[in-house]
């Protein structure tokens, strides 16, 4: 009976991590296994790392840039080496107190390959466990061209960035999703010459057009050479020949063309939760449907906020405009340009777009400083019905980029 448990979790990623430290705290009993490292993609090879990378780039980029607002800056470098450490050191520290607080709740870990065997049986390192519900949370991994399988050396996914010795000085990024945008933005940030092909015809081609237009826009005013419509024909000798004839000789090509779900040979009944399952491929999905599953509360259609990082941050909500019947919904585009906050920044790109039926907010797309905060403004209205005319009663504090959400909803 010594290996009986309430809960087994195959993965210890955000789906697995959250669905552990519930169950915990509910008080059943929780196994989680973890071949490599308990995080997940999220904390060791995702968010987590990309964005500490990106903070990094951001802030060299900025104070480079400071002269006209007063602020004059000699000899400013990037020192990668010390960037990388300090990645590894955030990594690890959030990696520690998540293990501390999964041992604390007292669940089990297993840092082994785990096999569902048969129904309600989980084996790892041949030792068999008796689990009364088996979640496998087990995650994605990166997509390759079909041609042209990772080498790890000139052909990279995102992983194999992370190991990088040295900052390059050109790269081609193939796929201009959330993945090869915001590396584009930190290479270009770094100084580094880059090329983005896309197969679609727009950047970015889940999002609103609108938003895909103003990414082309501000890619053009960073000197990010994107092309759209384009692909790889060929790749020899480290030499890279497009669809449109051009050729090009990076130091390497990152394969940013999207993940594919991990998924175990299932024996007996379990639930898929996460990347795994193969819907939307985010971490706050992930933890949405481990809370889902085990917290108890009732969730109805949630709105699921994605965000881009880098200067400006990019958000989106809900429905893009290009997928509602025309003439079906109100818009409203309130400019970045005209917030006070915007000019005190120094950041006056983007725009907040508001869509709304039957004064509801059926989608809101921000291209703005501090997009990933504005964005769950209109995720708690329209996750809790809140009409345009009950936001119009709130009061924004100036001068902020909040104020943008409230004119946006006031143009309407
Ligand atoms: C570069 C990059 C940046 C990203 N940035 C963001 C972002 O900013 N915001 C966002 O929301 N999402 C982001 N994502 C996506 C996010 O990381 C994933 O959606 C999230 O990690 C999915 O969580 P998960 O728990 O389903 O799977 P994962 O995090 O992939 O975890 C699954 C775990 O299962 C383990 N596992 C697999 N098979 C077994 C087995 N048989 N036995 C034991 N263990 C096993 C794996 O080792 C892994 O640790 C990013 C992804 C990448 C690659």
């Amino acid at each position: 009976m010594e290996n009986f448990y309430d809960y087994g979790i195959i993965g210890a990623g955000p789906a697995g991590f959250t669905t552990a430290l519930i169950a915990a705290g509910n008080g059943k009993s929780v196994v989680l296994f973890e071949r490599d490292s308990i995080g997940g993609v999220c904390l060791n090879k995702g968010c987590i790392p990309t964005k500490t990378i990106m903070h990094s780039a951001d802030l060299y980029y900025e104070i480079k840039n400071t002269e006209n607002i007063g602020v004059l800056a000699n000899d400013i470098q990037f020192d990668f080496a010390k960037v990388m450490e300090h990645k590894n050191k955030v990594v690890e520290t959030l990696r520690n107190g998540l293990v501390k607080t999964l041992q604390t709740k007292g669940v089990k870990i297993v840092e082994k390959e785990a096999h569902v065997t048969a129904d309600k049986t989980i084996e790892a390192d041949g030792e068999t466990y008796s689990c009364e519900k088996i979640i496998v949370a087990t995650g994605s991994e990166p997509k390759a061209l079909k041609d042209y399988p990772f080498d790890h050396e000139f052909i990279l996914n995102s992983d194999d960035l992370f190991d990088l010795k040295q900052k390059p000085q050109k790269v081609l990024i193939v796929g201009a999703g959330a993945e090869g945008i915001e590396w584009a933005r930190i290479f270009k940030d770094t100084d580094c010459e880059v090329t983005v092909v896309e197969a679609a015809s727009r950047p970015l081609s889940i999002a609103d057009e609108e938003v895909s237009k103003y990414i082309e826009r501000l890619f053009k005013t960073r000197k990010i050479n994107l092309k759209t419509s384009t692909t790889i024909s060929k790749i020899k000798n480290k030499q890279v020949t497009l669809s449109d004839g051009d050729v090009l000789n990076p130091d390497f090509v990152l394969v940013a063309i999207g993940r594919n779900s991990i998924k175990p040979q299932l024996n007996g009944k379990v639930t898929v939760i996460g990347d795994a399952c193969g819907q939307l491929m985010l971490a706050n999905f992930a933890m949405y449907q481990a809370r889902a599953l085990v917290s108890g509360i009732r969730f109805d259609n949630v709105f699921v906020p994605s965000v881009i990082y880098g200067t400006p941050e990019i958000a989106w909500i809900g429905a893009n405009e290009q997928d509602l019947p025309l003439g079906s919904y109100q818009k409203s585009v309130f400019p970045v340009r005209m917030l006070g906050k915007a000019h005190c920044d120094n950041e006056i790109e983007g725009f907040i777009k508001v869509l709304t039926y039957e004064n509801k907010i059926i989608g809101a797309h921000i291209i703005s400083k501090e997009a990933s905060a504005l964005i769950h403004q209109f995720a708690i209205a329209m996750q809790n019905e809140i009409s345009t005319e009950e936001l119009k009663k709130v009061c924004f504090a100036h001068p902020t980029y909040s104020e943008g959400v409230y004119e946006s909803i006031m143009m309407l």
